[in-house]
C-alpha cells in the first residue's frame, strides 16, 4: 500500500510543481513512492571488545532512467525520512543532468567522531556485508556524502569485492584515485557549483570582483567553493564550521584559513577575526549566500532576515518550502541543490563510466566534460524558466518529473 512507504516531504517539495504540470495522483505516487526502503542492524565489535548494534538506512527512490546513485551519510541525526527525501532529490538531480541514473541514498545513526580508524572500518565494511546483495554497478551505486571519504568508499569497495569475488570498482564512487576514482572527486561539487553560479551571474550582469559571499560550512564542498570563488575574484566575507563562523567585510584570506584548518582546529580557536553565529552569518549582508553544511538551516524563522541577493544552496534543502515561498517573495533568487550541488553526482558518472568501460581520462579531460554539463544544465533551466515565467526551482523540477515520467512510460508503467 502506498501509505507505508510514503515520503511525506517530498511530496510537499512536489507541491510546488504539480498543479503547473496537472499530475495526476498516480503519477504524484509514481514520483514520491521510493521503490525499495531498506532499514538495516547490524552488529560492530569495538575497540574495548564489546559489540554495538548500529542502525542503517538505504533508500532506492526511482530506477526509471538507470541505476540508483546516491552517498551513504555517518551523522548521529540520520532518520530514514530525511534518507528518503535525499534519494527523491538525488532521482531529480539525475535527471536535471542528464545522467542515465535514478536516485538513491543511505546513512548510518553514528557520530564518527568517537570511532577509532579501526572501528570506522568495522562499520564501513559491515554496512556493505548486509546490504552489498542490493547493490553493484547496474543496480545502486553509492558515493560519499556527510563524514564518509574515499577511506570509506575504498573500505567498502574491497568488501563487496570480497564478497562477490570479483573486481567492480564501479560499485562505488569517490574512490581514492589508485582504485579508479576520479581526478577531481574532491573538487567537483564546488567546480560544479561555481560553473552554474558563474553563468547565472553572467546572465544578471553580475561581476565577481563586485560580489560578497558568505558561506557555510567549510568543509569540501565550503572548503572548496570558497578557494574557487576566491581565486575567480569574488570577496569571500564569511565562512563558518560547526563551532562558528568568522567575517571580513573587507574579505577574508581563504588560502590562510585552509592552512589553519590543517591544524584541525575549529574557527572558535582562531585569533583576530570577528566572529559570527552560524545562525546570524544566514543573515548577513552580502550577493551571494551559499549554505554548504546541513538540510533546513533556512526556515521559516529566519527566511524574513535573509538579505542575500542570490542563495546558492550547494547543501542538500537547505531551505525548507516555507522559506522557499518567504525568499520568492522577497525576491531573493534561489539556485537550487539539484543542479547547484549536481557536480559531485556528474563526476561520479565519469568515474562510474572509466570504471565499466576500464579507460581513464585526464584531469582536463574530466574537468572540461564537467563544465559542458552543468553549463548545458543551466542553459536548459534558464528557458524552461523563461517559457513557465517560474522560479529555478520549479523549472528544475518541471523538467526532472517529465523526464522521470517519461521513462517510466516508455517502460509501459504509466499510460
Ligand atoms: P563535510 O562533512 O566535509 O563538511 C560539513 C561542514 O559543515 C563542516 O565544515 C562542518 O564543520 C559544518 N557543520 C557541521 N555541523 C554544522 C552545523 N550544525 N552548523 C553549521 N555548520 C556545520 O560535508 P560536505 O561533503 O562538505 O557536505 C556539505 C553539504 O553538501 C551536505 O549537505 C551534503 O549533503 C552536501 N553535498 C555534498 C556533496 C559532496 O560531494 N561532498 C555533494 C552534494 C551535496
Amino acid at each position: 500500500m502506498a501509505e507505508k512507504n510514503v515520503c511525506t516531504s517530498c511530496n510537499s517539495m512536489l507541491d510546488k510543481v504539480a498543479s503547473l504540470l496537472n499530475l495526476n495522483q498516480t503519477e504524484i505516487d509514481v514520483l514520491t513512492i521510493p521503490s525499495r526502503s531498506f532499514t538495516f542492524s547490524f552488529p560492530v565489535i569495538m575497540d574495548d571488545g564489546k559489540t554495538k548494534i548500529f542502525t542503517g538506512y538505504r533508500v532506492q527512490f526511482n530506477s526509471a532512467r538507470g541505476p540508483t546513485k546516491g552517498g551513504i551519510r555517518f551523522h548521529p541525526k540520520v532518520d530514514p525520512e530525511e534518507v528518503k527525501t535525499l534519494a527523491f532529490l538525488m532521482t531529480l538531480k539525475c535527471a536535471v543532468t542528464n545522467l542515465p541514473f535514478g536516485g538513491a541514498k543511505g546513512g548510518i545513526i553514528v557520530d564518527p567522531k568517537k570511532l577509532s580508524a579501526g572501528e570506522l572500518e568495522r562499520l564501513s565494511r559491515r554496512y556493505i556485508s548486509t546490504a552489498y546483495k542490493f547493490l553493484g554497478p547496474e543496480t545502486d551505486i553509492p558515493a560519499p556524502d556527510v563524514n564518509t571519504n574515499p577511506q570509506v568508499m575504498a573500505w567498502m569497495l574491497d568488501e563487496y569485492e570480497r564478497l562477490t569475488g570479483k573486481h567492480q570498482p564501479g560499485m562505488i564512487t569517490g574512490k581514492p584515485v589508485e582504485l579508479g576514482g576520479s581526478a577531481i572527486r574532491e573538487i567537483s561539487t564546488s567546480m560544479g557549483g561555481y560553473f552554474t553560479l558563474r553563468e547565472i551571474m553572467k546572465d544578471r550582469k553580475m561581476k565577481p570582483e563586485q560580489t560578497t559571499v558568505a558561506i557555510q560550512g567549510f568543509g569540501n564542498v565550503g572548503l572548496n567553493i570558497a578557494k574557487i570563488l576566491s581565486d575567480h575574484g569574488y570577496k569571500i566575507i564569511a565562512v563558518s564550521d560547526s563551532k562558528t563562523g568568522i567575517y571580513d567585510l573587507k574579505g577574508l584570506d581563504v588560502r590562510n584559513l585552509m592552512d589553519y584548518k590543517k591544524s584541525k582546529k575549529g574557527f572558535d580557536k582562531l585569533k583576530g577575526v570577528k566572529k559570527i553565529t552560524n545562525q546570524k552569518i544566514l543573515e548577513l549582508k552580502c550577493d551571494v549566500l551559499i549554505p554548504a553544511a546541513l538540510g533546513d538551516v533556512i526556515t521559516k524563522n529566519n527566511a524574513k532576515n535573509v538579505k542575500a541577493k542570490l542563495i546558492l544552496e550547494l547543501a542538500n534543502h537547505p531551505v525548507t518550502p516555507e522559506a522557499d515561498d518567504i525568499l520568492g517573495k522577497k525576491k531573493v533568487e534561489i539556485i537550487p541543490d539539484i543542479l547547484a550541488n549536481a557536480g559531485g553526482v556528474v563526476v561520479s558518472y565519469f568515474e562510474w563510466v572509466q570504471n565499466t568501460s576500464n579507460y581513464y581520462w585526464g584531469r582536463k579531460e574530466v574537468l572540461d566534460k564537467l563544465e559542458t554539463q552543468m553549463v548545458t544544465a543551466t542553459k536548459e533551466m534558464g528557458r524552461t524558466c523563461k517559457n513557465f515565467k517560474c522560479s529555478m526551482r520549479q523549472a528544475l523540477y518541471i523538467q526532472a518529473v517529465n523526464k522521470v515520467l517519461y521513462a517510466e512510460r516508455l517502460r509501459g508503467v504509466l499510460k
